[in-house]
């Protein structure tokens, strides 16, 4: 018997397209997820330092705000608490079933139904198949000679071990991403020495960041207008930061320019020794890859037990890191804080083969990455996959969510209206909704600015910055609403 719905990923992607559905009175609803419990990249990544780098009144959901939120910035840890209460709220624990790995997902057309693979052998039928498996789910081991054969202990910054112990331990840590600008400032505590090893150095701007005053939490609760208010300033200052300095970048250029001057006025005041400071200043434009927030992190390079090292690693020996001028740094721990193996492992995360026989992987490898408002591709009945090309729209992923539940909301209230079996976005529309981000790319920071060198996960394979939609947050959000809903075909 066939599910409803069934939802890969149980992260506040998933969460919300159940919480969507399940308002219109959907209730078959399963959500697979490979970890142990809720809460996706917040239930995952527990590395010493993590944070949101969006402020918490905005990186939530706007219709169910949290007012004790302990600082502006809130701790990893609140956010899992925060997937937790949401989850509970809205009854969701019950769809959920943990430790199951997906591994891909057949069209039938004959039954109009995905039948859905786990990695146990056990395969489960839906009419309804949505993907909501995240942007950074996949860690990245680096392809780097010998790391296999390194004698300490490893750890990936997506897989940390909370039993590691790290006191006093000579540590390297390779990355410096919004994640190594966290992990770097608290490694550097324990450490007897750290030695950072940097292929691109990031642009970090101060972070202004405080415990939020209790009479305030306080006030939040009692008066939640008062913490939609911070919530409308704050989300304002972020979409005219994304409008200006990313998406119209032809227009607003010397606005990234100020804001890499800040940046470098920010590490002058923090970093004494020239050579250091030239080390670390990218040589490609604000906003060519996500830039990150840390008063912690320059600051840490001028203790007697860190090392910034910016030659090119040649290989990993046993028992530490050769660099390419043949310097060796020993070590005992390895910690990678090199990110996520984005285009190659989670466009699609799964496999997904759609009608005729069609690979998504595929046609997106061989064709461009694309999908219709960020959701649905042709070719693929009854599927709507929230992490795509062009979904990520503006700078907190909730936004996203909530502008993919709104489209969710009208395609299956048209579904039941037509008492359709099937439903499918048509060629032309996806034709036309590519075109138009194509068209606005022209403007971004990522074809005007110098994004050579930055090694930007912003970009696919292809060259092309497809990861973020190329439109203000209140464009998506009408988008969502007013999309023609003929540009999908019922059947
Ligand atoms: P990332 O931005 O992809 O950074 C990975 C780092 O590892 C880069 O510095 C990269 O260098 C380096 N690296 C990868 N392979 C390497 C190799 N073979 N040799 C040398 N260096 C290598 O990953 P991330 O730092 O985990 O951050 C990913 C995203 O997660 C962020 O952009 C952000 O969106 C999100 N995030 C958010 C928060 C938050 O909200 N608080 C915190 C952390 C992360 P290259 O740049 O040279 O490739």
């Amino acid at each position: 018997m066939a599910h409803d719905v069934i939802i890969v990923g149980a992260g506040f992607g998933g969460m919300g397209a159940a919480i969507e559905l399940g308002k219109m009175g959907i209730d078959d609803i399963v959500i697979l997820e490979r970890e142990d419990d809720l809460g996706g990249t917040w239930h995952v990544n527990r590395y010493p330092g993590l944070a949101v780098d969006i402020a918490s009144v905005t990186y939530s959901y706007s219709f169910e705000p949290n007012p004790n939120w302990s600082r502006l910035f809130a701790p990893g840890s609140e956010l899992k608490a925060y997937a937790s209460h949401v989850a509970n709220k809205y009854d969701l624990r019950r769809l959920m079933r943990f430790g199951v790995e997906v591994t891909g997902a057949t069209w039938d057309a004959d039954a109009a139904e995905w039948e859905v693979a786990l990695a146990s052998g056990e395969t489960l039928r839906t009419r309804y198949l949505i993907t909501a498996t995240g942007f950074l789910s996949q860690p990245k081991l680096p392809d780097i000679e010998g790391i296999e054969d390194f004698a300490g202990t490893v750890i990936h910054s997506a897989k940390w071990d909370d039993e590691a112990d790290l006191e006093g331990r000579r540590i390297g840590v390779i990355g410096t991403g919004a994640t190594g600008v966290q992990l770097v400032p608290e490694l550097a505590k324990v450490a007897g020495h750290l030695t950072v090893f940097q292929r691109t150095p990031i642009w970090v701007v101060p972070k202004i960041d405080f415990a939020v005053p209790g009479p305030v939490r306080t006030m939040f609760g009692a008066l939640p207008i008062t913490q939609r208010a911070a919530r409308f300033a704050n989300s304002v200052a972020l979409e005219a930061l994304n409008t200006v300095g990313v998406l119209n970048y032809k227009y607003g250029h010397r606005f990234n320019d100020l804001a890499a001057l800040l940046a470098k006025a920010h590490m002058f005041a923090q970093v004494r020794d020239r050579r250091t400071r030239a080390a670390l200043t990218p040589g490609y434009s604000f906003g060519c890859k996500r830039p990150t927030f840390s008063n912690a992190y320059f600051p840490t390079f001028a203790r007697s037990n860190v090392t910034l090292e910016s030659t090119s690693i040649r290989r990993v020996l046993p028992d530490g890191i050769e660099m390419a001028d043949g310097t060796v740094h020993e070590i005992d721990t390895l910690v990678l804080a090199t990110g996520f193996s984005l285009w190659e492992k989670n466009f699609p995360a799964i496999e997904v083969i759609g009608r005729d026989g069609q690979s998504l992987g595929e046609f997106w490898r061989e064709t461009r990455f694309q999908a219709y408002e960020g959701m649905a591709v042709p070719k693929f009945p009854n599927f709507f996959c929230l992490h795509s090309p062009y979904s990520y729209t503006g700078l907190s992923y909730f936004w996203t969510i909530e502008a993919q539940m709104v489209h969710l909301r009208r395609v299956f209230q048209e579904i039941e209206r037509r008492a359709a079996r099937t439903v499918e976005v048509t060629e032309r529309a996806n034709a036309e909704f590519l075109g138009t981000m194509s068209g606005r790319l022209g403007r971004s920071v990522f074809q005007l600015g110098s994004c050579e060198g930055s090694r930007s996960y912003y970009f696919d394979p292809h060259g092309e910055a497809t990861l973020l939609r190329p439109s203000s947050v209140i464009g998506a959000r009408r988008d969502a609403h007013t999309f023609p809903i003929d540009d999908y075909a019922f059947a």
